[in-house]
């Protein structure tokens, strides 16, 4: 295998004193689609923000390495990294509207992300036009034209990564970039991602708290929890045999026949507060298969099969086989 396009190691970032992302680790390959999964109040968009070193105020990263094509994003300068941002990684948001400017025309907003890494000598307006019709705008002459009110939710969001795309990045984070749409409008833009990504090898790395959209769009995914990553699978192995409690639980809350949609904050019980410390398992109050161990010793890592990763004592070699695993947890 190629080396890795984006490699995370030991990412952790604070929010004043509540460390919302904890020893993260992923690896993005080119091309590739990857959910990074969990309820809101998780780490995920911590973690996204961390990754473009966007975090709001109060956040700090405290370790770890964001190498992208091998360089590590946390030791550049902030002028460097305004230099990869966009032309080699972007991001879209949930809510395109807060992200446009509602008194600028819809193509001199593209424009602008088409100056900024392509100098004004270029051909801005080809481009812009260009950009447009790649992300599927129908009549993108008189919509470059239009305001943002002027567009539907789905045609924002079809703007916004227009602009994302301005500097042809290699990979898009997408921050649950379908939530805020209808189920139908909420396809069509999916299905342009993947269009995108089969025509420019783009890779992407999807936000989401939607285990249809996973199903659906990414080939692997990792299972966030309370800052920390508990189980990473292919999506197929995943769905087949979900590792980690709190997946079986996600996964077995879930009528079978249609998953779309369907919000992973169905299972009871909240997602414990970040600015304590955990000696055991994070999830161990939620947790119907909580032993006594898991109050006091962090669970590691145990491989569940072929790239298939959990963090949980239930795997430990001294209970596996023991059927307790095999059998559904929940
Ligand atoms: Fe449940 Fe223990 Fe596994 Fe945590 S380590 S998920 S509490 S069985
Ligand atoms: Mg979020």
């Amino acid at each position: 295998m190629s080396a890795p396009l984006l490699e995370v190691e030991g990412l952790s970032t604070t929010i004043g004193a509540a460390r919302v992302v904890d020893g993260v680790r992923l690896e993005l390959a080119r091309g590739e689609t990857f959910a990074l999964l969990g309820e809101s109040g998780c780490g995920k968009s911590m973690t996204a923000l961390s990754l473009m070193r966007l975090l709001p105020p109060a956040g700090r990263i405290e370790a770890g390495a964001v190498r992208l094509d091998g360089v590590d994003l946390l030791r550049l300068s902030e002028a460097e990294m305004r230099r990869v941002r966009g032309a080699r990684l972007a991001m879209i948001f949930q809510e395109p509207q807060t992200s446009l400017n509602p008194v600028m025309r819809i193509g001199a907003q593209i424009a602008e992300a088409v100056r900024l890494h392509a100098g004004a000598a270029a051909a801005v307006d080809a481009r812009v036009l260009e950009l447009l019709r790649a992300v599927g705008i129908p009549d993108p002459e008189r919509r470059a034209r239009e305001y943002p009110h002027q567009l539907s939710g789905g045609m924002k969001q079809r703007v916004m990564i227009a602009m994302a795309l301005a500097g042809d990045p290699e990979l898009l984070i997408a921050d649950e970039p379908t939530t805020a749409l209808d189920v139908t409008i909420q396809a069509q833009v999916l299905g342009l991602l993947k269009t995108l990504q089969q025509q420019s090898g783009l890779a992407v790395l999807l936000i989401t708290h939607d285990l249809g959209v996973v199903a659906e769009t990414a080939e692997r995914l990792a299972v966030m929890y309370a800052g920390e990553i508990v189980e990473t699978a292919t999506t197929a192995a995943f769905f087949a045999a979900p590792a980690h409690p709190y997946s079986r639980m996600l996964l077995e809350s879930l009528p079978t026949a249609d998953k779309r949609g369907a919000r992973l904050a169905a299972i009871p019980g909240r997602v414990p507060p970040l600015d304590r410390a955990f000696t055991g398992c994070r999830f161990v109050e939620r947790c119907p298969r909580a032993l006594a161990r898991c109050v006091e010793q962090l669970p590691p890592w145990h491989e569940a099969g072929a790239g298939h990763w959990v963090r949980c004592h239930l795997w430990d070699a001294d209970l596996v086989d023991t059927a307790t695993v095999a059998e559904p947890a929940v």
